[in-house]
């Protein structure tokens, strides 16, 4: 029996293959960037033609470093950057639009106007797990329909498709205008604002209220399940599972029982808390959504909080105060000194999200001394992920009534051994980096897998997830007490800056 299973991971940079064999070993990676089209202040484009490119492109590239038959790949999984809006026309296949990137805040009056009216910001929340925001495709979708002519009548007429990047991708790989498969998956869909987190259906309701053909919306899949035949300029290979990045990470992650957790550390964070079978209504603003679903099972849900400036903290101290000159010289940097010096950054740069949600505050450095130096500094940019983190967690701890008992990190800040152990030392839980980084296609992999028979179980994937490294916490309770009280002080202080009624 064949054994081999590709990923295709579409991120927001760039799109990836990652081929796996049975063992969750990677035999060949490929990878092409593309291109970011910034029209204007706010907003963010991408080529949905140079997407589709880029992935028959990784994929023949990954296919021909392994120097196997392409018969030896069972099954395919997808997993993509979340959000991102495409509508194109089923009878020409080609893109009305660019497609409108999940960064895109074009959608900003267009949620303020809905916001006004009764239920507030969080008026879909009951049913879609989500607060009014830029972010979700939904709106992005309403406006295209709003902004470009004769949009809205080729939606009615049946003739407009739309699609988060995973539809777009799934429709043209299972045969386009030749009856391509016009699909998404519970994770992707959760992320609309349309879809009805319990019944895991379009919520007829909001259609209406936003004024959404039906008709234009795929078709609502488990994640894993056969979404069909992707043909790969000939190379044939069944899409056994489609997955977004961050709900990919967590189960390549192994978390697939209520209480397991990963935070991925890129240029901001995100936090994923397995709940089972419940979707928890958040009361700390975080965000309810689909972690996964098998064919002919419950669906399993998640609570995610996202935080804005985690790396991109250590790029602006690279780039803005130049005190280091590539993002790994900030643990050496750190390591001079023993401890933060009592200083603390609050990287409010455009408010601060989850828990606080104050778009009133600003950033700062609290505590300065003469004694402070470029050594303290590093190591308060590092620990502001690491206290920002912990927030999270704790609004996750206060949402599932249950304490998180170990966190799987991942992503490009997890090299940072100090930042590894600082995390550990204020959450009070070990921190497990795994041997596989590459967590978001181990995950799309992981569910393609399972949904080809390679894997007969969970159990069985659980087998092929490896911890490399873990850090246990190694701090005196009354000293993390007192680190906690502080940043908090320093959080407190951080806000009334801007005054948002001028
Ligand atoms: P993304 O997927 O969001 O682009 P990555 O997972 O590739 O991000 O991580 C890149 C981020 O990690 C950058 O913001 C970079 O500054 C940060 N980073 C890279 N190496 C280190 C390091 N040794 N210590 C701390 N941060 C780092």
């Amino acid at each position: 029996m064949p054994s081999l299973i590709a990923a295709i991971d579409q991120g927001t940079t760039s799109t990836r293959c990652l081929i796996f064999d049975r063992d969750a070993h990677i035999r060949a990676v490929s990878q092409r960037e593309h291109k970011q089209i910034l029209p204007q202040p706010g907003w963010v484009e991408h080529d949905p033609k140079e997407i589709l490119e880029s992935v028959h492109k990784v994929f023949a590239d990954a296919l021909h470093q392994l120097n196997a038959d392409p018969a030896e790949i069972c099954a395919v999984g997808i997993t993509n950057q979340r959000e991102t809006t495409v509508v194109w026309d089923s009878h020409s296949g080609l893109p009305y639009t660019n497609a409108i990137v999940w960064q895109d805040t074009r959608t900003e009056k267009l949620c303020e106007v809905i916001s006004r009216r009764v239920g507030g910001q969080d008026r879909f929340r009951a049913k879609t797990g989500l607060p009014i925001s830029v972010y979700f495709s939904g709106l992005k979708l309403r406006w295209l329909f709003d902004e470009v002519d004769g949009l809205y009548q080729a939606a009615e007429r049946g003739d407009l498709l739309f699609g988060t990047i995973d539809s777009w991708l799934i429709w043209n790989l299972t045969g386009g205008v030749n009856g391509g498969h016009h699909y998404t998956d519970v994770t992707n869909a959760s992320r609309t604002m349309l879809m009805n987190l319990k019944k895991l259906d379009w919520d007829a309701e909001i259609l209406s209220e936003l004024d959404i053909p039906s008709q234009a919306l795929p078709k609502i899949m488990p994640s894993i399940a056969n979404f069909g035949e992707a043909d790969f300029n000939g190379v044939k290979v069944p899409i056994q599972a489609v997955f977004g990045d961050q709900q990919a990470a967590l189960f390549g992650q192994g978390c697939f029982s209520a209480g397991e957790a990963k935070n991925t550390y890129g240029t901001g964070c995100f936090l994923l808390l397995n709940t089972g079978e419940t979707a928890i209504q958040s009361q700390n603003r975080l965000i309810t959504t689909v972690a996964y679903q098998a064919e002919g099972q419950p669906a399993v849900y998640a609570l995610e909080g996202s935080i804005a400036f985690a790396g991109s903290l250590v790029q602006w101290m690279r780039d803005n105060l130049k005190m280091i000159s590539a993002s790994s010289e900030i643990e050496s940097l750190a390591r001079t000194v023993q401890d933060n010096g009592d200083v603390y950054i609050v990287p409010a740069f455009a408010g601060l999200f989850a828990p606080y949600w104050r778009s009133d505050a600003r950033g700062l450095i609290a505590g300065l001394t003469r004694f402070s130096n470029s050594g303290h500094i590093a190591r308060a940019v590092l620990e502001a992920t690491a206290y920002q983190t912990m927030d999270v967690v704790a609004a996750m701890e206060r949402d599932a009534g249950v304490p998180l008992t170990s966190l799987k990190v991942d992503g490009g800040m997890t090299v940072n051994e100090l930042l590894m152990q600082f995390q550990a030392d204020v959450l009070g839980v070990p921190i497990i980096r795994p041997v596989i980084r590459e967590t978001t296609a181990l995950g799309a992999a992981f569910g393609a897998g399972l949904g080809s028979g390679i894997y007969p179980n969970l159990d069985a994937l659980k087998g092929s997830w490896q911890a490399e490294k873990s850090w246990q916490p190694n701090l005196e309770p009354e000293l993390r007490r007192k680190y906690q009280e502080k940043w908090h002080k320093a959080v407190k202080k951080s806000f009334d800056w801007v005054d948002l009624n001028v």
